[in-house]
């Protein structure tokens, strides 16, 4: 991928992330003291160094999602972004543009599905 294509989703990823911690860090606050400063650093923990041991802490439909994007950031980091997880083509831009922390390309992504589908039912 080149390279100010690569900076665009950062932002966009980026962008994503900060949305996401305020949401999940209003969560966490909410049902605790506002007096409690704990709470805020798990924000700016989760904010400064993708931490997976505060994220895998994390569970419901918010937390999922920023687990998603902190790991295509990480893939960011890695210079493996836009490549499928499970079959390492290239995910299509458009599918990136709409989607900017796709793990996977749109057959596998249905193949995936088919899958918990399955093991769910
Ligand atoms: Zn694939």
């Amino acid at each position: 991928m080149k390279k100010d294509r690569v900076a665009q989703f950062r932002k966009k990823l980026e962008e994503k992330h900060r949305e996401l911690v305020e949401e999940v860090g209003k969560n966490v606050l909410y049902g605790k003291g506002p007096d409690d400063d704990s709470t805020k650093d798990l924000g700016d923990q989760a904010a400064t160094s993708y931490n997976r041991e505060f994220l895998f802490e994390l569970g419901n439909g918010t937390q999922r999602l920023l687990k998603e994007v902190v790991s295509a950031l990480q893939k960011l980091d890695e210079g493996s972004y836009g490549d499928c997880e499970r079959c390492g083509e290239a995910i299509a831009d458009k599918r990136l543009e709409a989607l900017p922390f796709a793990r996977y390309c749109i057959d596998c992504q249905r193949a995936v599905e088919e899958e918990e589908r399955t093991a769910a039912g």
